[in-house]
């Protein structure tokens, strides 16, 4: 699809906030747990218009090695200043000011981000609509946190009869096989995949080889963060596909691990990668090479997982996704709008951009700080 065009578009302003969130739930996975949700909310404004993003990365790098205080410091010190008060006619045109940074996919994607859903309003087009995707609903599963067996058999049964699409399980040593086993015994029929969340090794080679007992759409990274080479030996020697997460950060990364077999489906989340071009980027090219994708989670509030559904439109993004309801995470959203699924369906939310507006009110009482940059 061409890119649809418009005069350049001049940022007047930007906010900048850390938002705190409380989770209904802790959330387990094999690197730790979470009890509340910290992230910066980055507000562009233009001409009467705004456009929002979200951080993902963690206070401390756990995940990937971005942390919310590097964050911060990039946006403050030279993103943001590059940005206010200039023009720009796509997003693109972006990719000049954040080039020279190394790293930093998260806070990049935060701004990139931001700037499709003001150019997507700018242009009155839902955003779906400027990324090339279409549909009024995608497909979705839910992530499972790490708990007591009995517990996480009890919130499989809740999720299946909610109609989630597929389910999937943290997974780390010691929390894997009788798992799966008792799972799978008590669901046969269900679409299930593990994500280990980096926690084995190729040490680990006799056990990960059980996995193929259990007819897992996939198991998700179980090996490094920073590794696709040894996933290439692990693939080798399972039948059950590997999806990388951590591991893809960019379209080269993504390029090796198919060139090499590393991965037969990719997670693709824009939060990670640095936007929604570079999303698209590979996207593109797991198309050409006939693997799947879907998008996955970062537990985010309603405008992250507003992105997220926006970007799920896209033709490839062939397996659900992680974007469940808002109501499984938060009491209450920053968005008016419900995100919701039902039967496992996601709406996409309508009107122009990402389709949902800021609670304003109860942003100011979950915002931790504000800063404000004009010129
Ligand atoms: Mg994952």
């Amino acid at each position: 699809m061409p890119t649809p065009t418009r005069s350049p578009l001049k940022i007047d302003s930007a906010e900048l906030r850390l938002i705190r969130l409380k989770l209904l739930n802790p959330f387990t996975i094999s690197v730790g747990t979470m009890t509340e949700k910290l992230f910066p909310l980055l507000i562009l404004k233009s001409d009467g218009l705004e456009g929002y993003g979200e951080g993902v990365m963690d206070p401390l790098p756990d995940f990937l090695e971005e942390s919310i205080p590097s964050a911060m410091n990039l946006m403050r010190e030279v993103l943001l200043p590059a940005v206010v008060g200039h023009s720009f006619a796509n997003p693109e045109a972006l990719a000049p000011l954040m080039t020279p940074w190394r790293g930093h996919q998260m806070t990049k994607a935060t701004l990139e981000m931001a700037f499709w859903d003001l150019w997507a309003k700018s242009l009155d087009l839902p955003l779906k609509t400027a990324l090339g995707g279409a549909g009024e609903a995608i497909p979705v599963g839910v992530s499972l946190g790490i708990g007591p067996i009995e517990q996480t058999l009890e919130r499989v049964r809740s999720h299946v009869e909610q109609g989630y699409k597929r389910i999937k399980l943290k997974i780390m040593p010691g929390h894997d096989i009788k798992l799966l086993e008792k799972v799978r015994s008590a669901f046969p029929d269900t679409a299930l995949s593990v994500d280990a969340n980096t926690s084995y090794s190729l040490a680990d080679m006799a056990l990960l080889r059980r996995f193929d007992a259990f007819s897992l759409d996939y198991i998700e990274q179980p090996l490094a963060w920073d590794d696709i080479h040894d996933h290439a030996t692990l693939q080798q020697r399972l039948s059950t596909p590997i999806c990388l997460d951590e591991s893809i950060r960019s379209v080269q990364h993504a390029r090796h691990a198919l060139q090499t077999d590393a991965t037969r489906i990719v997670n693709i989340k824009a939060g990670r990668v640095g936007g929604h071009l570079e999303s698209r980027k590979i996207h593109d090219i797991c198309e050409a090479y006939n693997v799947p994708v879907w998008c996955g989670g970062m537990l985010e509030a309603g405008i992250g997982r507003a992105h997220n559904i926006h970007l799920s439109t896209l033709s490839n993004f062939r397996k659900p996704g992680d974007t469940s309801s808002a109501s499984r995470y938060f009491a209450r959203d920053i968005v008016h709008e419900k995100l919701e699924a039902k039967d496992g369906l996601m709406p996409v939310p309508s009107g122009p951009g990402i389709g949902v507006t800021l609670d304003r009110s109860f942003l100011d009482e979950v915002t931790v700080s504000t800063e404000t940059f004009s010129r």
